[in-house]
Order: C-alpha cells, then sequence, then structure tokens
C-alpha cells in the first residue's frame, strides 16, 4: 500500500497523474516514442505546452492580457528574475518578509534597487502574518508570500497598491479561489501543487513588462520567453507534461472551487485535533494558519520517540518539520485524501 504522504515538497500528486505520465515515458500519445525523446518541436509537444498554458488561465480565471510561461529554474530563479524584469534602473520595491522564502526573495532584489521591507515577522519566529504596515507610494512593485511552507502561514487577504503587485504562490497556487487579476506576477514552482521538480509557473500581465531601462539577459527576460511561446530554448518536457495532467485532473473534479472546500475539511479536521488534544500545540498564528502547510509541535517533547513510532508504524511519510522549526508539518496539498489526514488524526488520539 502506498503511504500517507505529507511531504512538503516534492509532494504528493495524484495517483492517475502518476499513471499516465509513466505511460507516457513509455509510450506517448500512441507514437511508439517516449515523451522524453521527442522534439520539443514536434506537433505533439506544442501541443502539451499550448494545453498546459491555456488550463492555468482557464482555472485561475485569467482576463485577457496575462501570459503563462513554464520556466527552469525553480521559484528561487523568479526571486531574481522578478526584481530584474520589474525594477527599474536606481528603482524601489516593498517586500513583505513573512518567512524564510520572502527573505531570499528580498536578498536577490537588493542586487537590483532598493528595498524597503514594510513588515517583517521574524521578530516571533515567522509565526505570524504583519497587517500592519504601510505601502510606499514610489515603489516599482510590492512583493509578498501567499503561503509561507516552512511556518505554516498564509496571507488571508491581499493589500491594495497602487504599485505592481507580485506574488509566489509556490505552495498554495491552485488551493483556494482568489481574484488572480488583483496581481500582476505571479509565480510557483511545480512541485509542490502542480507536478514534478523542474518547471515553474509565471504568470504575467503583458503590459508590466519592458519598463525597466536595463539589458537583460535572455535566458532571464520574460519577453523573450513570452515571444517563443515558452519555447525559446528545450522546455522541461516532463514536468510540463505531468502538470499539464495534473490541471486536466483538476478541472475534472470541477475546478479550483471543488478542491477548495475539500481542502477546507481537510484542514479543520486536522487544526481541531491540534486544538483538541493536550500533546499538541499549533505553531502558526490562528487567524494565519496555512491550509497547505499545518505545523504543530508537542507540548511535551519527551513523547517524540513514542509519537514517531505511531505516525511511521501508520504508514505515515514526510511529517518532520522544517529544520529551521522543528516539530511537526503535515503539508496537505490537494492531492492528499482526506483518508491519509484522518490515519493521523487517528494517531495523535492513540499518544498518550
Ligand atoms: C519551495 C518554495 C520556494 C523554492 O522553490 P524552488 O523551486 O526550490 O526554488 C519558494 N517559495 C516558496 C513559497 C516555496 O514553498
Amino acid at each position: 500500500m502506498k503511504k500517507h504522504n505529507f511531504s512538503a515538497g516534492p509532494c504528493i500528486l495524484p495517483q492517475e497523474v502518476l499513471k499516465k505520465a509513466a505511460d507516457a515515458v513509455q509510450n506517448f500519445s500512441g507514437l511508439e516514442l517516449s515523451l522524453i525523446e521527442i522534439s520539443h518541436r514536434s506537433k505533439d509537444f506544442v501541443e502539451v505546452m499550448e494545453n498546459a498554458r491555456s488550463l492555468v488561465k482557464e482555472l485561475l480565471n485569467l482576463p485577457d492580457g496575462y501570459s503563462v510561461l513554464f520556466l527552469q529554474g525553480g521559484a528561487s530563479m523568479q526571486f531574481l528574475m522578478t526584481s530584474y524584469n520589474l525594477m527599474k534602473v536606481d528603482g524601489k520595491a516593498a517586500y513583505l518578509d513573512t518567512g524564510t522564502w520572502s527573505s531570499k526573495a528580498l536578498k536577490e532584489a537588493k542586487i537590483f534597487g532598493e528595498v524597503a521591507v514594510i513588515a517583517s515577522s521574524k521578530d516571533k519566529g515567522y509565526g505570524y502574518i504583519p497587517k500592519d504596515y504601510s505601502i510606499p507610494n514610489n515603489i516599482d512593485y510590492l512583493h509578498l508570500t501567499s503561503n509561507n511552507t516552512i511556518f505554516g502561514t498564509q496571507l488571508k487577504e491581499f493589500p491594495k497598491t497602487h504599485s505592481l503587485l507580485v506574488c509566489d504562490m509556490s505552495s498554495d497556487i491552485f488551493s483556494r479561489q482568489l481574484d488572480f487579476s488583483q496581481f500582476d506576477l505571479i509565480y510557483a514552482g511545480a512541485q509542490k501543487n502542480m507536478g514534478p521538480a523542474g518547471a515553474t509557473l509565471v504568470i504575467v500581465k503583458d503590459e508590466i513588462l519592458g519598463k525597466t531601462g536595463r539589458k537583460i539577459p535572455s535566458m532571464l527576460d520574460y519577453q523573450v520567453h513570452l515571444s517563443k511561446d515558452s519555447m525559446f530554448n528545450t522546455p522541461p518536457v516532463f514536468a510540463v507534461y505531468t502538470s499539464m495532467l495534473t490541471l486536466q485532473w483538476l478541472k475534472e473534479k470541477g475546478g479550483i472551487s471543488v478542491i477548495e472546500k475539500e481542502n477546507e475539511v481537510k484542514a479543520a479536521l486536522l487544526y481541531a485535533e491540534i486544538d483538541a488534544n493536550p500533546h499538541f500545540q499549533g505553531f502558526a498564528a490562528k487567524e494565519d494558519r496555512s491550509s497547505m502547510n499545518v505545523t504543530f509541535t508537542l507540548t511535551d517533547e519527551s513523547k517524540s520517540k513514542e509519537f514517531d513510532k505511531l505516525w511511521n508504524e501508520a504508514g505515515i511519510n514526510g511529517l518532520k518539520g522544517h529544520r529551521s522549526v522543528g516539530g511537526y508539518r503535515a503539508s496537505m496539498y490537494n492531492a492528499l485524501p482526506i483518508e491519509s489526514v484522518q490515519v493521523l488524526v487517528d494517531v495523535m488520539k492513540k499518544l498518550n
């Protein structure tokens, strides 16, 4: 039997997606060739890329004027590509520092210009989302991280701003309904809710590009990738194909509104146990709790051996907290069935 996979990333994908991806590696689309041994310029693969790009737009309900790219380099490459493409020469950007990933993003931005950290929750170990801040007027963009994978906090509301709004949605894209048109640029590594590592999704409003006055190397220039329909160089074909399968799976399920409800039920089930069970304590501030990554600790550390034995025996994988936080982290991405959450809750009840 497969394990109950709470891994934070790379993470669980729908089982039927894995099966279809495996089949395509053997024989893609009846061609008697593998998906990974045909030209990315072939009609069959170009169709995959176009399908993946249009499924993103459809699922996120994006209006005209946005383009979708599948790039390489992970979300970490986007930390610098966003600044490179959006920060003017002698420009300034604002960042909300809500965790490790935000702080890595703003570190890259400092290479390109002035960075205003408008608020940070570092003072309390990134256990909450700062809400009391003002956004400067003279900035090129404001950068946010919608879900803090490591700390288990999530932005429930997004600030209104006159500047461009950029968001790292690596760990909660396609998990909840939002007005995605409030953002000018969204990026997300595939390996948390969409597919295997190797592809990075970038969604960008066309009109914001080409305004910095900088010379940008081709591979780091969104406009170059857009002009080549996300095929400037060889795309990560397997990661794009598998992402496309996950997006199809989501569409067939009924889209984000359906998965959002499932995610809410899963999160409510686990948080209820954390709050009711005296052995456990939630890490994140209640109003900022993530529905994707649930962080918690034992109230009595000496019970850790016993608890670790219980969940390992129950076939649970990937529950150890990030090394910077400790404790436990249950990542409950779209493909994680509620049965797995129930198994975890039952194990927590067993601890005495
Ligand atoms: C995992 C993660 C990243 C880093 O992604 P890579 O693809 O490994 O570069 C960045 N931001 C967030 C929110 C993440 O969860």
